[in-house]
């Protein structure tokens, strides 16, 4: 097999870089090891008819105009805001935290600046900011940290808040008004026809020509390329020399309720208490906007083995992360971008960013 380009990976990452690759003139030969494009923002039709996405809930937000632009180049879109209650003992709580959580969980009646003066009662302060723990405890207290983050949180990475680096629970703001949408950005938006359907137009690129079912490991050895980018596990390109790096996995229960037309009010219930196994559901239909008589919903289990899901933000991976980098940087001809291969705790938009932004850069130089 020969090609200007090969890309690894046909997710976010892989799927941008080789459409602007093959719009640069180059020919661009894209493989991913699963039998599907997409990545883990794959979404399917399941057996009833309904658009799920196999790998986890994904809601497209962004705050980059570049990115958005870039994107509705192969999609319309419908408006979704995204909205999370946790349960807790029978009962549900907007995530973020905000004025309503506060409110209902201690039966209060505070304003925005109630709730600010019982923010500052609680919380206790932390200098320096390092973990996690840190984050939550200095801006919302023990009480709240333990009922809301603790216990999901060693769900979810099965570490302690203060083992996980600052930035994890950072993603999470706390609000002093009753705005209960999980993300804010200014384009918050759903591909109208789902997520596969926009990969296959990003895709439709006479210079462009997929494998699937094709994995390096294996493709190293017979095909040539002048350039490559590579969107995997960057210590399974290097042959795991400086030690694996820890990824977390998931294990996905999918269901179908027939005749059930609303499981729950919102698209994620989260359940931060230890008593349930698994941290989340999330019902589709929400999302989508989708009508059906059914509804299709699924539950996220953590688990230390699988597939790599996420990177594990905290000093002692990113050292073993730097040692790669290091090596990556090296490379003339092999370029690393997106979650996996920059060990990176990204969103969707994220990974589109440094996708565009590293094809730019790459195609200006060779
Ligand atoms: P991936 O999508 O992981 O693609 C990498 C691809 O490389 C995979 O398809 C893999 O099969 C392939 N590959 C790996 N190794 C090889 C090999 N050796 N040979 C061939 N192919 C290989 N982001 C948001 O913005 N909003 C959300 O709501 C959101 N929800 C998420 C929920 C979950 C449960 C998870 C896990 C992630 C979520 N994300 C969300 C993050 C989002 O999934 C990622 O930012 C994005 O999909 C990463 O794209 P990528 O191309 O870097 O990686
Ligand atoms: N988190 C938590 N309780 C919640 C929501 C989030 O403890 O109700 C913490 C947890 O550590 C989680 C992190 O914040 O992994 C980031 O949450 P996010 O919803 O961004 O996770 P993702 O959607 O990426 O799985």
């Amino acid at each position: 097999m020969k090609a200007d380009v090969l890309v690894v990976g046909a997710g976010f990452a892989g799927s941008v870089i080789a459409e602007r690759c093959a719009s640069a003139g180059r020919q661009v030969l894209l493989i991913d090891k699963r039998e599907h494009v997409g990545g883990n923002a794959y979404d399917e039709s399941d057996a009833q008819g309904v658009l799920v996405h196999r790998y986890g809930p994904h809601i497209f937000h962004t705050n980059a105009p570049l990115v958005s632009e870039y994107l509705s180049q192969f999609t319309d879109w419908i408006p979704y805001e995204h909205r999370v209650l946790a349960s807790l003992d029978k009962k549900l709580y907007p995530i973020p935290i905000n004025q309503t959580t506060i409110n209902r969980l201690y039966g209060l009646s505070l304003d925005e600046a109630g709730v600010a003066r019982f923010l500052e009662s609680v919380r206790e302060p932390r200098s320096p900011i390092r973990t996690s723990e840190d984050v939550v405890l200095s801006t919302i207290g023990r009480d709240l940290c333990d009922k809301f983050f603790r216990g999901y949180t060693r769900k979810q990475w099965g570490l302690d808040l203060s083992a996980l680096s600052a930035t994890v629970a950072a993603r999470i703001p706390v609000r002093t008004n009753s705005d209960d949408r999980y993300f804010t950005d200014s384009f918050q938006k759903m591909p109208a026809e789902g997520f596969t359907a926009m990969f296959a137009r990003i895709l439709e690129h006479p210079r462009i020509h997929v494998e699937l079912g094709i994995d390096f490991r294996e493709l190293r050895q017979r095909a040539e390329w002048k350039l490559l980018f590579y969107t995997g596990p960057i210590d399974e390109y290097f042959d795991f020399r400086f030690g694996p790096l820890p990824y977390r996995s998931l294990r996905f229960e999918h269901q179908h309720l027939s005749g059930v037309e609303q499981f729950q009010p919102v698209g994620t219930v989260n359940y931060p208490k230890d008593d349930d196994l698994f941290t989340r559901i999330t019902e589709f239909k929400h999302l989508t906007g989708q009508q059906h008589s059914g509804t299709s919903i699924v539950r996220e289990y953590s688990t230390s083995e699988g597939d790599p899901y996420y990177p594990i933000p905290r000093p002692e991976n990113n050292e073993i992360y730097q040692k790669y980098a290091t090596e990556a940087a090296s490379e003339r001809l092999a370029f690393f971008v997106g979650r996996l291969a920059q060990y990176r705790y990204y969103n969707m938009d994220q990974v589109v960013a440094a996708a565009l932004k590293a094809s730019e850069t790459v195609l200006k130089a060779s």
